[in-house]
């Protein structure tokens, strides 16, 4: 089996349940496993990092993007719009999405998810236009060829403009054909052992583009299959009386009265919420993937996490869809989660390590695994170096809180998922850079430019 030694690693942060920071220390890594931590390791190995001036991390692990939206980034028609216009206006450009939009999109969003430490992802995919099938798919197998671990979602919108909803028509699906699919993408790719590469999400989009009958019938399908449930929630003033008016309830009271929630339930935002829905979340130990960048960019607001994780709910963080972020760079998330959680509870309630622990240990427990997300043997060899011997973390006096006070570019060193190298030295290993950044400017310009 193919062999890794991290060799002189200045601080390993494994993240643990004891939150060991080793000083000095390597990592031996045996196919898609750590094999051993610990200083001086002496064992042949078929590769070796130099680990010195730089800080070990689990891969974070991203709980909310959109990939297909990396090619609707920054459009000058919406950049000052919240999202109920914004949505509205990108809808239609979303219906035109082809295969080589999505293929060129993931490649976009999973490398720069791969530079800045993050090694497995959710995407949140949920516009299947009426005129092409198995979109999906494309985007399934490209992330898979690019070898991040993925938790896709088979999502859906079935509530469209003339049944009192946001989307058109030309973007809608009904109910049997949502889950037909879905259990057909289980079947596909679903893996349910441990170090599984890809697990497919069951995930209607938002209470203001489903129907009341597909997120009752899509909870009790995903149970009955045992994979995890994904919507947006609670975003927006403008969702909460959304649902006051057509369901007469908040967003979280709702999502209670359709049987949605619990342990295997993430909810995207979670920013506007009562303290009777906050005790709901926490008390089902529901999960919430935190999204800062884009709640800030939206105007959303600031969603109240560690009131949320006192009462007992799984926090973790999420990039969101580039169009609301606009970038898929997990470390500045990190750092914006922990900076406005000071603004929200007071400057004590996010010290930098409890962000990281969001965005790995909270993760992996929103995603329901417990083979990633830590450092230790016999976890999963998904690991983020950090070289912190750059100017801007000269004069610093606690390197590993540093990554996110500091910092020039957060972009990761080295990065290792699955056992296999997909940075080095800052460079992406998994495809050319430039030519991706040229096919994309391509694509935008047939696909997209014709219709803004
Ligand atoms: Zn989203």
């Amino acid at each position: 089996m193919n062999k890794i030694l991290i060799k002189n690693i200045f601080l390993c942060a494994c993240m643990d349940d004891g939150s060991r920071e080793i000083k000095d220390c390597d990592i031996l890594i045996e196919g898609n496993r750590i094999k051993s931590i610990g200083k001086n390791i002496q064992e042949p190995a078929d590769t070796i990092i130099d680990g010195r001036y730089k800080i070990a991390l689990p891969g974070f692990v991203n709980t909310h993007h959109h990939f297909y939206q990396t090619l609707t980034r920054v459009l000058p028609q919406v950049a000052d719009a919240k999202l109920f216009d914004w949505l509205i206006y990108l809808y239609r450009i979303w219906e035109h999405l082809s295969p080589e939009w999505v293929k060129v999109s993931t490649k976009l969003a999973v490398g720069e998810l791969f530079l800045s430490g993050c090694t497995t992802s959710l995407d949140h995919y949920y516009v299947f236009p009426q005129r092409s099938e198995n979109l999906i798919d494309i985007e399934i197998d490209t992330a898979r060829e690019l070898g991040v671990r993925f938790h896709p979602t088979r999502g859906s919108m079935s509530l469209s403009v003339k049944d009192g909803g946001l989307p058109p028509d030309s973007v809608v699906q009904k109910d049997e054909e949502i889950l037909k699919d879905t259990e057909r993408l289980i079947k596909k790719y679903h893996d349910y052992k441990d170090f599984a590469m890809t697990r497919i999400v069951n995930a209607p989009c938002s209470p203001f583009s489903v129907s009341t009958g597909i997120m009752k019938e899509s909870i009790k399908f995903a149970r009955k299959h045992r994979i995890l449930s994904h919507t947006h929630l609670a975003e927006t003033v403008d969702e909460e009386n959304f649902c006051k008016e057509k369901f007469g309830d908040t967003p979280v009271k709702y999502m209670e009265r359709v049987g949605w929630l619990g342990e295997d339930v993430l909810f995207a935002h979670c920013v506007h919420l009562s303290n009777d829905d906050m005790k709901l979340l926490g008390g089902t130990k529901s999960c919430v993937a935190h999204c800062p960048t884009s709640n800030l960019r939206l105007g959303s607001g600031i969603a109240p996490i560690r009131t949320l994780m006192e009462n007992g709910a799984t926090v973790s963080i999420g990039v969101d869809g580039s169009a609301s972020n606009d970038s898929s760079n997990m470390l500045l998330e990190i750092r914006n989660a922990m900076m406005v959680a000071r603004v929200r509870t007071g400057v004590e309630s996010m010290p930098a390590r409890d962000a990281f622990y969001m965005a790995t240990r909270g993760g992996a427990k929103a995603l329901g695994r417990s083979d990633i997300g830590e450092l230790a043997p016999g976890k999963a060899a998904d690991i983020a170096l950090f070289n912190c011997r750059d100017i801007s973390f000269g004069g610093t006096g606690d390197a590993l809180a540093a990554l996110l006070f500091c910092g020039r570019d957060f972009t990761a060193s080295d990065v290792i998922c699955d056992g296999k190298i997909v940075v080095k030295n800052k460079q992406l290993q998994v495809f050319d850079e430039k030519e991706i950044w040229d096919e994309a400017g391509r694509i935008f310009r047939r696909d997209i430019a014709p219709n803004l």
